[in-house]
């Protein structure tokens, strides 16, 4: 954060100074939201939400050392008073990102913003002081919240930015205006919410079409192996760059392989080769590593640079293909973050490449953990029986279906699929699946948990890992 008075950040949000003795004291620490996050000098952002509201933790916040809050009502302590605590965010962030200049890369896409932000991160951090979106703080309050992070000595801020509607993308670009846009992919991820797969990319499309004229530095970088996505070059004033496995990307891979589930490859620049493999699980990845790569590439990195960052890039976000292997053996893959369609081929075909030769060259049995991918509308029983066929066709030694409907489909998949009978199972909960693992369970077996963030199938992975 730049230092700014209380009176500058009351013009900046249109606020009304309520119980401020001395409007010249400035703030210097970040902004949060969450009241046991305060840091001494920063400002505590009030929200009302469903079941604690904010302002009720004001006092505690101050005395925490917030020099002040920002809130839609006085609060009997410092308070810049606003119509809309979000608004506000909005307006200050837009203000510290234009006082500094620095140049933005925004990052969108149905699946792997996330992953591609953590990549990203790693490969610039390794050049110069950057700041990122932690986890997936992606939306209009996370976004200012990280981009008010920033300060003098930061030469990249690297924004994810997420969509839940037509609008939503555009509402983000005019807060901190990118010069470099991502879009990664469109997929069927929030697929109920938008109604349709073109809709989306109506929506991921936003972020190349605010980009400044390739004269003034815009850059769009886009998936060539998307064509929803490729497409998205005749909505943009910036200058193209591709990345993929095409033969025409701008940024690409050869000779992708998947030992163990990890990728290998080379990548290819326009300023040179060098050879990859990465620390993380799943072909997807590749796609992401490339998409990273593009726009580190954009910024100046050479390719070796850009190779030996990726070859140390870890997963710094949680319970995404988190692989840990157990004393006696068992390996468990931790993807319970989220899941839809994409992500659960992606997820399966990467558990299906661990099966690898285990000791003896005898494959390892592969076990996919799975429950119920949310927000997938009318497709929602195709998507399921699709995932469950998917299982069988990919050769993964069992399914646990757990939940409700969902499960059933992903079950009433796999075994129309094959002549499958207790292959696949269907267990009620979390609870039944953790039980039926932990009699079934031999040294050697690789399994993987994922579903939905509603779901919270985490649970399973944690107490497969707390012992067999
Ligand atoms: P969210 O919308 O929840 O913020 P996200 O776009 O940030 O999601 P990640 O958190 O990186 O995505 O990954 C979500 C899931 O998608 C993970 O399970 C991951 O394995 C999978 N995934 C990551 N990258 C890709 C990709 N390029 N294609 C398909 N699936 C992917
Ligand atoms: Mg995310």
């Amino acid at each position: 954060m730049i230092p700014l008075t209380l009176a500058e950040i009351a013009t900046v949000v249109s606020g009304r100074p309520h119980d401020i003795p001395d409007a010249q004291v400035k703030v210097t620490g970040p902004v949060v939201y969450d009241s046991r996050e305060v840091v001494p000098g920063g400002l505590f952002a009030a929200y009302a939400g469903q079941r604690v509201d904010g302002h009720d933790f004001a006092r505690q916040a101050v005395a925490d050392g917030a020099v002040a809050v920002l809130a839609t009502r006085p609060v009997g302590v410092p308070a810049i008073v606003v119509d809309d605590v979000t608004a506000a965010l909005g307006a200050l962030a837009r203000h510290v990102v234009t006082a500094l200049g620095t140049a933005v890369v925004a990052l969108t896409g149905s699946s792997g913003k996330t992953s591609t932000k953590d990549l990203l991160a790693q490969l610039l951090e390794a050049d110069a002081p950057t700041v990122w979106t932690p986890g997936s703080l992606n939306n209009e309050i996370g976004l200012p919240v990280t981009a008010l992070r920033a300060d003098a000595t930061t030469r990249h801020l690297v924004l994810e930015m997420g969509a839940r509607g037509i609008g939503h993308i555009r509402y983000l670009t005019g807060l901190t205006p990118p010069r470099i846009g991502l879009v990664l992919n469109v997929g069927t991820a929030h697929l109920g919410e938008f109604g349709g797969v073109e809709q989306i990319a109506q929506a991921k499309g936003e972020l190349v079409e605010c980009l400044p004229p390739a004269g003034d530095g815009g850059v769009a970088v886009l998936n060539a192996d998307d064509p929803r996505v490729r497409a998205m070059a005749a909505r943009t004033r910036a200058r193209v760059v591709l990345f993929g496995e095409s033969a025409d990307a701008d940024v690409r891979a050869e000779d992708v392989s998947l030992a163990d589930g990890r990728p290998s490859f080379t990548l290819h620049t326009p300023s040179g080769c060098s050879d990859v493999t990465l620390r993380l699980y799943g072909e997807h990845h590749v796609s992401n590593a490339l998409a990273a790569a593009a726009v580190a590439h954009e910024l100046g990195m050479p390719a070796d640079a850009i190779a030996q960052a990726l070859n140390h890039a870890r997963s710094l976000s949680k319970w995404r293909m988190d692989v840990t292997e157990r004393a006696d053996g068992v390996t468990v893959v931790n993807d319970a973050y989220n899941a839809n369609p994409d992500s659960m081929r992606a997820a399966l075909r990467a558990l299906a490449a661990m099966a690898g030769g285990g000791a003896d060259g005898v494959p390892r049995r592969t076990w996919a953990v799975l429950g119920e991918m949310a927000e997938l509308g009318e497709a929602a029983l195709a998507e399921h029986d699709a995932v469950g066929r998917l299982a069988v066709r990919l050769n993964v030694s069992r399914l646990v279906a757990v939940g409700g409907r969902e499960a059933a489909w992903l079950d009433m998949g796999a075994k129309n699929e094959g002549s499958w009978g207790e292959e696949s199972v269907h267990v009620s909960d979390a609870r039944a699946a953790i039980d039926l693992l932990r009699s079934e369970l031999r040294p050697g077996d690789v399994v993987l948990v994922k579903a939905s963030r509603s779901v919270g199938l985490e649970q399973v992975a944690q107490e497969l890992l707390a012992g067999p």
